[in-house]
């Protein structure tokens, strides 16, 4: 389940010179034309039960109701000209087509975005609405993607990877500047969700190239773990199953890029289950009055399954609140298995 602590090992020069490398891709990167700085918000009631300080990273409050527009935008706005001119191509189990789409509108560049048969509606619909063209192929991401790169290659468009990118790893990696700004005081550990890897790779460069001594912990699902995988493994492993509850991280490979940066900066992997992640969207509920998705609720079930495991108390643990791009419909499963939870 959990790896120690690597934090206070110290780390060879070439890969502080990888660190250093994307801490300056971060601190240039041109995010906020379209991002937000989001608030770093505190959950008292999650808070005192769990007898720490628990702050909610609000993504979720993003223009596109997630991080992955601080990513899209980097990738997009680093293209010359004559890829602008031809135009952008990703695969995506939503949030990352929409960010694309977003950024895409923004830029004048025409962006098609393939995503799963299983996507939810509003996710498909939040691209058509930002007038990028929406394809739905395959039953999970890896036929997505599939296809995706395939039409890419014979189209002569660029395409844009949601996770295995430098650029998308940079522009997440923004989350981790804000955060140490806006938590000048104590910060023992942050919990990232964890998908393709992208967002955690950024967050863990920035934050151990400057505060090594805070933990990282990535949060998985146990139906698509694969960053805990490649981890036992000492090498990225492919799932030959993947649940899609948690849509917005089901994916079956760790990145290569983020792998590189993963294996050696994250402390520990959690992963949790389903009906723990619908526990953990009420617990947001209940103290923000925000509905989030259930990849969106990860770090905070990663939390509450932490600080059960290791015990620790008296503690300043930040949560990544990834998104909120959930069906309306799908709340009444999240309720009764909430109800089943805690
Ligand atoms: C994409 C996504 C993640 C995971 O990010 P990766 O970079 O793929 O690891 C987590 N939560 C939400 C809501 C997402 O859309």
């Amino acid at each position: 389940m959990s790896r120690p602590s690597r934090s206070a090992t110290p780390q060879p020069r070439a890969d502080m010179a990888l660190l250093e490398h994307y801490v300056k891709m971060i601190l240039a990167a041109p995010v906020y034309d379209l991002a937000i700085c989001t608030p770093l918000q505190a959950a008292p009631a999650l808070s005192q039960r769990l007898g720490n300080q628990i702050l909610l990273k609000r993504e979720d409050l993003q223009p596109t109701f997630s991080f992955k527009i601080r990513g899209a935008y980097n990738r997009l706005a680093q293209l010359g000209p004559e890829q602008k001119r031809r135009g952008v191509i990703t695969a995506s189990a939503g949030n990352h087509a929409q960010g694309v789409a977003l950024a895409a509108r923004e830029l004048g560049i025409k962006a098609t975005i393939v995503m799963p048969a299983s996507t939810p509606e509003l996710k498909v619909l939040g691209v058509r609405s930002r007038d990028a063209e929406a394809i739905l192929h395959g039953e999970s991401f890896p036929f997505a993607l599939a296809h995706a790169l395939s039409l890419a290659q014979s189209s002569g468009s660029t395409f844009v990877s949601p996770f295995d990118d430098p650029h998308v790893i940079a522009g997440q990696g923004t989350v981790a500047m804000e955060i140490l700004r806006q938590q000048q005081g104590a910060l023992d550990a942050i919990f990232v969700p964890v998908g393709g890897g992208g967002l955690i790779a950024g967050i863990a460069a920035y934050v151990k190239y400057l505060r090594p001594e805070i933990r990282i912990v990535g949060v998985e699902s146990e139906h698509s773990n694969c960053l805990q995988q490649a981890l036992a493994a000492g090498e990225r492993v492919v799932l030959p199953a993947v649940g899609t509850f948690a849509d917005g991280v089901a994916v079956a490979q760790i990145g290569e890029y983020g792998f590189q940066i993963c294996r050696h900066h994250v402390d520990q992997v959690i992963s949790v289950s389903n009906d723990q992640l619908c526990a953990a969207i009420k617990d947001i509920y209940d103290d923000t009055r925000s509905i989030t998705e259930p990849s969106g609720a990860l770090a905070v079930a990663g939390i509450k399954e932490y600080v059960a495991q290791s015990a620790v108390s008296g503690q300043t643990l930040v949560a990544i609140d990834s998104g909120a791009n959930i069906n309306f419909d799908s709340l009444r499963h999240v309720a009764e298995r909430a109800a089943l939870s805690n």
